[in-house]
């Protein structure tokens, strides 16, 4: 339970979620909706299709603007979120939707807006995939933006000394952490540089406001309830969106801790060493994050989720797109090891712009190597961009969501025909066991794998029945330190050691240093990590090797 304190001298820790790392410390500052002066919710008829166009344009606009400033302060692949915007304003169908409820339903056009958005919100919201619940918020922004044009109602903030600030200029000119139950997608772009991180109520970590935030080196931490109540207006905050902590006052001694600590650390990111004995790898998600691996030292990526450039396009990528981007890793890397997995579109990750056949609600039964099944021509792109950008480094191809060593040797058939007039030389074949079934088929799936790896994540879920959201983050812990886990864990790891094959480890739980040396224990050497805790491994495995100077399996 959240409790807030009125006694400024007293420091309160929440925990939530870590949604974009990094510290950030400033006061609260609140996000609302100022009300104009006269809202004009017309009667039905007259000139309200004209009122709605221009609306509509004026929106657009807008989020024209906002890709603008995206591709100038990030990259065009991010400025894409706003310019997708811009095409569903676009969109025929959806205006067509809008004027037709406006002249055959009599409504006004606040009441079209609501209601045929709604309809939208309401088929994504009866999805069962997080991805689509996500994009709910997409849906909810352009709807809310349309809407406080229409009605004169602006997005702005507050703070205990300054009330309706706009969204892009603190009048005090005050670092500060916005607080607010939702973060919208703009708002990591529109905010000043005095918006030192958020803290936030719902957002998903795949959304596009998280992933703007995490380009843009603002900490953001999820999950705190009972927003904006639990922080007093006059408390100073420090976020830790690493950990996923709002401290609420912090002490001198807490604030001089995170201060040493961001002093060492210019990009966000701590700079360390390799550890003989031991290779530290990075996660990433798009291409641009090999400069945050870089910057940390990484002994090259240990897994890049492919998957998220598609979603962060808002699009399929053609083979070519999909090389660039893989290119540009690989050359980053300079021959150091690079692990591309093949797109892992399931569950909580499922794509509004995939054809309904593959929304299925059944988590289960449409994981991501079902899809590549489903759709031979997505997997054929992305075999022959992998095949492209190979010609430049060593790429380790990791397969998703296998369950056997059937599954893993189809879809590498599909792989090697797609590429079957290409040279193929630094390509290796590797699986991510993430699912029971798989880890139980370990020695069949080893013989004819070159390399696994251990997704924790979905492992954990589906061993436990767990939510991997980490809305049950309560049990989480004890997940990750219950003996069948690590019995598993071990296990894989013989498996691997016996058919002479390589086994890393991914997933959340191998970014936790006080996990480290069991993972050691268990024979793995191969850990990778979200950048921002690469150090911190790599600490724990020094403080280890001091211990006992042996080295490990
Ligand atoms: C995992 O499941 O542990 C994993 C690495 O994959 P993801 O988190 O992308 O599902
Ligand atoms: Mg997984």
């Amino acid at each position: 339970m959240q409790v807030a304190t009125d006694n400024a001298s007293t420091e309160v820790r929440l925990r939530g979620a870590a949604l974009s790392p990094g510290v950030a410390v400033g006061r609260p500052c609140f996000f609302t909706w100022h009300n104009g002066s006269d809202s004009p919710e017309s009667s039905a008829g007259g000139d309200e299709v004209q009122r709605l166009r221009d609306s509509l344009q004026r929106v657009a606009h807008q989020r024209a603007h906002l890709a603008e400033q995206t591709a100038t302060v990030l990259d065009r692949e991010h400025a894409d979120i706003f310019t997708t915007q811009c095409l569903m304003l676009d969109d025929e169908s959806l205006q067509t939707e809008l004027v037709q409820a406006i002249q055959d339903q009599g409504c006004s056009a606040q009441q079209a807006v609501r209601q045929v958005f709604d309809s939208y919100k309401a088929q994504l919201s009866a999805s069962d995939s997080g991805y689509l619940q996500q994009r709910v918020a997409d849906i909810d922004e352009i709807r809310q933006t349309i809407l406080g044009d229409l009605e004169r109602t602006v997005p702005c903030r507050y703070c205990r000394e300054a009330y309706n600030c706009s969204i892009d200029r603190c009048r005090l000119g005050n670092d500060h952490i916005l607080v607010g139950r939702e973060i919208t997608t703009s708002l990591p772009v529109e905010t000043d540089m005095h918006t030192t991180g958020f803290i936030v109520e719902k957002a998903g970590p795949n959304s596009h406001a998280i992933i703007l935030a995490r380009a843009l080196l603002r900490p953001v931490v999820g999950n705190i309830r009972d927003l904006p109540d639990c922080i007093p207006a006059q408390a100073q905050l420090l976020i830790d969106g690493t950990k996923g902590q709002v401290i609420i006052n912090p002490s001198p001694e807490t604030l001089a801790l995170y201060q040493a600590r961001r002093n060492n650390d210019s990009t966000d990111v701590q700079v360390s060493t390799p550890v003989t004995g031991l290779r530290v790898m990075a996660n990433i998600s798009l291409s641009a994050d090999v400069r945050e691996a870089l910057a940390a030292g990484a002994e090259g990526v240990g897994l890049y989720r492919t998957e998220m450039e598609l979603l962060a396009a808002g699009r399929l990528l053609s083979e070519n797109e999909q090389a660039v981007r893989y290119t540009q890793v690989v050359k980053a890397m300079a021959g150091k090891p690079v692990c591309i997995r093949l797109l892992d579109l399931h569950h909580d990750k499922n794509a509004v712009w995939l054809s309904s056949r593959e929304q299925s609600s059944d988590a289960n039964g449409k994981a991501g190597k079902h899809i590549l099944l489903a759709r031979p021509e997505m997997l054929q792109a992305q075999a022959r961009a992998l095949a492209t950008a190979a010609r430049h480094g060593p790429i380790h191809v990791l397969y998703p969501m296998i369950i056997s060593a059937k599954q893993f040797l189809d879809l590498r058939r599909r792989f090697d025909a797609a590429t079957a007039d290409m040279p193929t030389v630094g390509l290796q074949h590797g699986v991510l066991f993430e699912v029971p079934a798989a880890c139980l088929a370990a020695a069949e799936i080893m013989a004819v794998a070159d390399f696994g790896c251990i997704g924790t994540n979905d492992l954990i879920q589906y061993l436990f029945g767990a939510d991997r959201d980490g809305t049950d983050t309560h049990n989480h812990s004890d997940f990750e330190s219950s003996s069948v886990l690590w019995k598993m864990i071990a296990a894989l790891s013989h498996t691997a050691a016996s058919a002479g094959k390589p086994m890393g480890i991914c997933g959340e739980l191998a970014s936790k240093p006080e996990l480290t040396c069991r993972i050691l224990s268990c024979g793995i050497n191969t850990i990778s990590t979200s950048a921002a805790h690469i150090a911190d491994v790599r600490r724990a495995a020094k403080s280890r090797y001091s211990e006992t100077p042996s080295t490990p399996a």
